[in-house]
């Protein structure tokens, strides 16, 4: 039997345009940026990813608990820089494709 594979189906067809040479995974949680933080279920806009001008990339909600932690005052957990942020695009998304979403608030 003859196996032809015609289509690839990638679970993130999206990456996050960061740095390079920077970490893909997340310094605070450690789970990959594809991957949300602890808190998040969906990947993509609703966890977005900010780098530092540092370089250091983390999930937004893992970098903004840290942030506003008295112990952090303001320095990036990583390198212990003043944390500058910007957020990341994605990139690699299909034009015209949103991706659909199930409000969660229409349970219960
Ligand atoms: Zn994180
Ligand atoms: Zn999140
Ligand atoms: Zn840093």
């Amino acid at each position: 039997m003859k196996v032809t594979i015609t289509a690839f189906k990638a679970v993130a067809s999206w990456k996050w345009a960061l740095p390079e040479n920077s970490d893909d995974t997340c310094g605070i949680c450690r789970v990959n940026f594809e991957g949300t933080c602890a808190k998040c279920k969906y990947p993509g806009d609703d966890c977005p990813v900010v780098i530092g001008e540092c370089t250091h990339c983390f999930h937004m909600h893992c970098i903004s608990d840290w942030i506003s932690s008295e112990a952090s005052q303001g320095k990036c957990p990583m390198c212990r820089q003043p944390f500058k942020e910007k957020t990341a695009d994605h990139i690699g998304q299909p034009q015209g494709t949103p991706a659909p979403r199930t409000p969660a608030a229409a349970a219960t």
